[in-house]
């Protein structure tokens, strides 16, 4: 890419060029942290929680540095986000640009070019051999929302299915889609109507094959809702805050034959694992499944606000003129860091990089689990494991442990997030640009914690 000058080349690592080390200078949060966070109990609601108590003031590569100087490694990439990694340069240098060029128009009012190419790009990269449409918009829980209005409209139904343990975020249909109350319904609804719930496969606790729990899944929908009444199903390929399920082989092409049998929409909601994050461009991918549409956001633009709808050219052409959009959606900004992501995405070798650092990931946490039989599962795919935590007599979930290990992780400087329905499971988000150094020392502060817990 033009834009790529020689000041950039030797930090492709990306971020501000800062050192990839773990370092801590003060007890988290230090002096400068503590100062800012009690600032943000006044003036921010305690509703807009925190996982790691700093402030942050850089990050890249592999490591977030706070307000006392203390750099910590980054296992999270702020949910998947800054997969390229962070203020990584050739994003920097795109968002530079553009900021000078124009910073708005309303694609609505006047369009411009680089919308159509990130629509062009994700037309070609989605799964699927047929002509397909793009709308953009500004968030994950946007996009989720408009590929079930584009649905509804398509086939003049309105039931939508999600799954347990499902995520599709915080707004008031996507609130009702997803699956668990604390903390993202509790005390919020109601919630929005035709929504309904079909079983997940969830292989370490279900047992069940694929074909199996697709059938039980499929029986329940026929049985409750009636085909002929649904518009959409909506499912995440490898289900993300509901814990890295990876559903067992077959499942999903059997919900996707039986929708397309069905004349119901196949949305897979790939918010979390789009964009190189499993070591596949998408991972529908992986399960050899082509949805009809496909929701995409975090990763799609190294941290700038943007998501999209991707899909057939005739669901999306559904809608009236005029009954999609937003204000920002496909901002310009956020376009042009889009298109280097992509550039990065397609040339940088970071789909090999994301199946390297699941390598290692698993490796490592599969041998911590043979000495440790508190971890249960080891699961997911490229840069998106994670390890769920037992009572190992009675495999039930062990939350308690869960927060315990990722609270002293976080104390000793490392950033993990856990998730999960029972929120027992501690996941490994990594940034693409972390080097192996960091990532294992990572895992060993991890290991640390588990041992001494
Ligand atoms: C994060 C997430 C969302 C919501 O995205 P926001 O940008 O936070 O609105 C939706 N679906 C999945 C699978 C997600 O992981």
């Amino acid at each position: 890419m033009a834009l790529l000058d020689a000041e950039t080349e030797h930090r492709t690592q990306g971020g501000p060029g800062l050192p990839q080390q773990r370092r801590l200078v003060t007890d988290l949060p230090g002096p400068r942290s503590a100062a800012i966070l009690a600032r943000k109990a006044d003036a921010v609601p305690a509703g807009v929680g925190h996982t790691v108590p700093v402030a942050a003031v850089a990050a890249g590569g592999g490591v977030v540095v706070d307000a006392d100087g203390n750099s910590l490694i980054d296992l999270g990439s702020g949910i998947a986000v800054t997969t390229v990694g962070n203020a990584h340069p050739k994003i920097a240098a795109a968002v530079a640009a553009q900021a000078a060029q124009f910073t708005h128009t309303c694609f609505m009012i006047s369009p411009y070019e680089s919308y159509i190419e990130v629509a062009e790009a994700l037309n070609r990269l989605t799964p699927g051999d047929f002509a397909k449409k793009s709308a953009l918009f500004n968030s994950g829980a946007e996009a989720v929302e408009n590929a079930i209005k584009i649905a509804r409209k398509h086939t003049g139904r309105q039931g939508v299915v999600a799954f347990d343990h499902g995520y599709h975020g915080r707004t008031n249909l996507t609130m009702a889609l997803t699956a668990k109350s604390m903390p993202y319904k509790s005390g919020f609804g109601p919630f929005a109507p035709e929504v309904y719930r079909a079983p997940m496969s969830y292989p370490f606790r279900d047992g069940l094959t694929g074909p199996d729990a697709a059938e039980r899944a499929i029986s329940q929908m026929e049985k409750q809702i009636g085909a002929g009444n649904l518009a959409a199903i909506i499912i995440e390929p490898i289900q993300g805050e509901g814990g890295f399920i990876v559903p067992a082989d077959g499942f999903l092409p059997a919900l996707a034959d039986w929708c397309r049998a069905n004349g119901v929409v196949f949305i897979a909601d790939e918010v979390q694992t789009g964009f190189a994050r499993t070591g596949h461009m998408f991972a529908s991918e992986i399960f050899g499944v082509v949805p009809d549409l496909i929701t995409t956001a975090k990763g799609i633009a190294g941290g700038l606000p943007l998501a999209a709808v991707t899909g057939r050219a005739e669901i999306m052409d559904a809608s009236h003129a005029g009954g999609l959009g937003g204000t920002y959606g496909g901002n310009p900004i956020a376009c042009a860091a889009a298109l280097a992501a992509i550039d990065v995405f397609e040339n940088d070798g970071v789909i090999e990089r994301a199946q390297q650092i699941g390598t290692i990931l698993t490796e490592r946490l599969t041998a911590m689990q043979s000495q440790d039989p508190r971890i249960g599962d080891v699961r997911g795919h490229g840069a998106m494991i994670a390890a769920e935590f037992v009572d190992p007599e009675t495999n039930a979930p062990d939350a308690a442990l869960t927060a315990a290990v990722a609270k002293a992780a976080i104390a000793q400087g490392v950033i993990v997030l856990t998730c999960g329905t029972y929120g027992n499971v501690i996941r490994f988000l990594p940034p693409l640009s972390i080097g192996d150094d960091l990532l294992i020392e990572g895992l060993d502060v991890v290991a640390e914690a588990l041992a001494a817990a």
